[in-house]
């Protein structure tokens, strides 16, 4: 058996405090809910957790609060066998939090608390030199400061490791930062702000501008039509699997994840969004964003049945 990868996440952490009810709150309405459900959250900690769920080595760059949030994420994380040794307890700034509504068709309502996220910084990156060395690829998203996202890429690409950059939430992507990017993972949203292009223009050619400025590829998530592979040379469809979809939270961070994990453990490209499309998948069928994330042996008999 060939040994797990390492990849190093440079991102958010965050507590989700989720409440379903029936029906979103219109501005300056009170609805009741059910239980309040507390979980880990923010793109960089759950991806993390995904990767480490797959089996992955994975060490965390993030900032948490000093406060009881904090506390909670550090075990969190810990129990989940993410390496927080990245992991700063921030004095000045209290921990991320979000506030997540969730009405019976699943859409939502979120309000973010970037806190300590808006704190991790360049020198936070550079303090974190050997585990993004040691990685055979560096995973970011853009839940924390751009300056600090370009600490990243540019470490990662002075170092020799691949980056895998999920553009969320969506902003415009400069040529610079496309051009350090071996494969950008948006949804059909994050794609057309990356490349500042309308619904006009299909995903695929507006994937393949973006490859024009720089990026080595582009898979798209389309939700329940699952996603698009786009590199120079061709693009494919990968289909999503028939599930029962029950809440798609953390259906995009767990196929960033594991498309990160499977081009780490040797697939190529179409394979890797073949593995997190069935991730995905799996954690559709289960609310939450990381009580959601699927183990490796889960995608494994998933696929096994299909
Ligand atoms: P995001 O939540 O980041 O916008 P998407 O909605 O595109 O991400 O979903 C991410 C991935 O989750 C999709 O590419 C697909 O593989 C999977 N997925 C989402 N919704 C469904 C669904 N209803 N059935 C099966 N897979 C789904």
């Amino acid at each position: 058996m060939t040994e797990a990868p390492r990849l190093c996440v440079v991102g958010s952490s965050n507590t989700d405090m989720v409440v379903h009810c029936d029906r979103l709150p219109s501005p300056g309405e009170t609805v009741l809910g059910g239980d309040v459900m507390v979980a880990g959250g923010g793109k960089g900690a759950n991806q993390a957790v995904a990767l480490a769920r797959l089996g992955a080595r994975v060490a965390l760059v993030a900032r948490v609060g000093s406060d009881i949030f904090g506390d909670q994420a550090m075990v969190n994380l810990s129990r989940e066998s993410v390496e927080t040794r990245y992991v700063t307890r921030d004095k000045g700034h209290p921990s991320g939090v979000a506030l997540i509504t969730v009405d019976g068709r699943g859409e939502n309502i979120i309000t973010v608390a970037p806190g300590a996220n808006g704190a991790l910084s360049p020198a936070d990156v550079e303090a974190a030199e050997e585990a993004i060395a040691s990685s055979a690829a560096l995973l970011v998203q853009m839940e924390i400061p751009a300056e600090t996202v370009e600490a990243a890429v540019d470490a990662a690409r002075d170092l020799g490791v691949r980056v895998v950059l999920n553009p969320a939430p969506a902003r415009p992507l400069s040529d610079d930062l496309l051009g350090k990017v071996e494969v950008l993972v948006p949804n059909e949203t994050e794609l057309r702000l990356a490349a500042g292009v309308g619904e006009d223009v299909t995903v695929e050619k507006t994937a393949r501008s973006l490859i024009e400025r720089g990026c080595g590829a582009v898979v798209v998530t389309l939700g329940g039509q699952g996603g698009l592979v786009v590199t120079a040379e061709a693009s494919a469809r990968v289909p999503a699997f028939k599930v029962k979809a029950v809440d798609a939270v953390g259906a995009g961070d767990a196929f960033v994840a594991a498309l990160a994990y499977g081009i780490c453990s040797g697939r190529d490209l179409e394979g890797a969004a073949a593995f997190a499309c069935a991730a995905a998948a799996l954690a559709t069928t289960r609310r939450g964003a990381q009580p959601s994330l699927p183990s490796l042996g889960e995608v494994e008999r998933f696929l096994q049945v299909r």
